[in-house]
């Protein structure tokens, strides 16, 4: 009953830009959700990966409260005594130079675009207004008009013209085909190491290492949105180290970076692609607060002192294995990398939110992608006994 008055109210009052499984949460500790009824559930969404450290992790919720009793917003006009600890912390951890704070992720996948198109006019010398940035199709990077530009899903666009010029798309996985987009006036190529909301796609082996070669040569920013697998979401910090010699020139983190409390996101990159910057060229009101900086700082911290990069490869592996190895005609494919789990449902099975509904039936949440795919993308805290829950549960739903 209750359930229902509250859909019922959010419906009426709220813009139906989402399509929820019809749940309502109430209360969340740790791998754990309850919803109003009481109901418990397992949450293996984590907030599209933006709750890696789990719901409430006790560390981050005792630096929220005491920043929050100390002070939480400067803007930065001032300077605040919290912001440089985590912008060195990103930076020795990603083995970067410098940062840049925003807060959501969209907003960092700006910031990586207009750095880009500086870096192009000041540093590389293409002719002004002429810079190009190179994306993939079925990206997902965020849903800002610039971006949705980007994107190659007739519903992220529709209604939403006219679009920002200067973008090519070419096909995700296919570095000849970057190298053949490449043009004097290209100043950037922006990519998911692995595309999240596309599916858990990933791309051929030794393609982030062909399109960092690519780059260099032909001075191009190599730019990756980790926004989603960063943090230790596919069993590394960053997906980009899944491969050699593939770190590139900016990147862009932000979900987990909040520690699953407070937006925050940050390009992180080199000297000479930040050092473009000067006082007054970009801001944000929000971005850097001393708030959110300690919960980030914190967020960090927990992710390195839990292992939870380590655990997500270990747990991603034997999860990926034990999925692998149930009997269903239902499935197309299982693959993924960490904790970063997709479960491809065969067309003649139908769409995946049936599934995903039935799992909800089961206790455990899960948000289909693209139709097809349940992903699975518990927070990394979880422990090995909790994805012999999950197994459990896919076995049932999959039989
Ligand atoms: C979620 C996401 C974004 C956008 O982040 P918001 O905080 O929702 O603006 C951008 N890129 C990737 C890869 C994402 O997963």
């Amino acid at each position: 009953m209750k359930t229902q008055e509250l859909i019922h109210e959010t419906e009426t009052y709220s813009a139906a830009n989402y399509h929820p499984l019809p749940i309502v949460l109430a209360k969340g500790e740790g791998i754990w959700v309850w919803d109003v009824e009481g109901k418990k559930y397992m949450d293996c969404l984590s907030a599209y990966s933006a709750l890696n450290q789990g719901h409430r992790h006790p560390k981050i919720m005792k630096t929220l409260i005491d920043q929050a009793g100390r002070v939480t917003l400067t803007s930065r006009a001032f300077h605040n005594d919290q912001m440089g600890a985590l912008l060195k912390k990103l930076c020795l951890m990603s083995g970067m130079d410098m940062a840049l704070p925003m807060n959501t992720g969209a907003e960092a996948v700006e910031t990586a675009i207009k750095t880009a198109r500086k870096w192009g006019y000041k540093v590389k010398g293409v002719p002004n207004d002429k810079a190009e940035i190179i994306v993939c199709a079925n990206n997902f990077h965020g849903r800002t008009v610039t971006i949705v530009t980007c994107s190659t899903e007739h519903q992220y666009r529709d209604g939403f013209g006219p679009f920002t010029p200067g973008f090519k798309v070419v096909e995700f996985g296919d570095a000849s085909e970057l190298e053949k987009a490449i043009t004097p006036n290209t100043v950037a190529f922006l990519v998911e190491p692995i595309q999240g909301e596309a599916g858990i796609l990933m791309p051929p082996e030794g393609y982030l290492t062909k399109a960092r070669e690519i780059c260099t040569k032909n001075r191009v920013l190599f730019i990756a949105d980790e926004i989603q697998t960063g943090l230790g979401r596919t069993g590394k910090l960053f997906a980009y180290e899944h491969e050699k010699n593939a770190k590139p020139d900016m990147l862009i983190i932000g979900k987990a970076l909040g520690g699953g409390v407070y937006p925050v996101s940050a390009v992180v990159s080199s000297k000479e692609v930040l050092g473009v910057f000067k006082p007054g060229d970009h801001g944000s009101t929000f971005g850097g607060n001393p708030l959110g900086s300690a919960v980030a700082r914190t967020a960090l911290e927990v992710i390195v002192d839990e292992k939870l990069v380590e655990n997500s490869r270990e747990l991603g592996n034997y999860l990926l294995n034990q999925l692998r190895g149930i009997p269903s005609k239902h499935v197309q494919e299982v693959r993924g990398r960490g904790l970063f789990i997709g479960v491809e449902i065969k067309q003649s099975s139908g769409k995946a939110r049936p599934f995903c509904e039935r799992l909800m039936a089961e206790g455990l949440l899960a948000k289909e992608t693209h139709d097809q795919v349940i992903r699975l993308a518990p927070p990394l805290t979880i422990k090995r006994e909790d994805i012999d829950w999950i197994v459990e549960r896919m076995k049932k739903i999959l039989a």
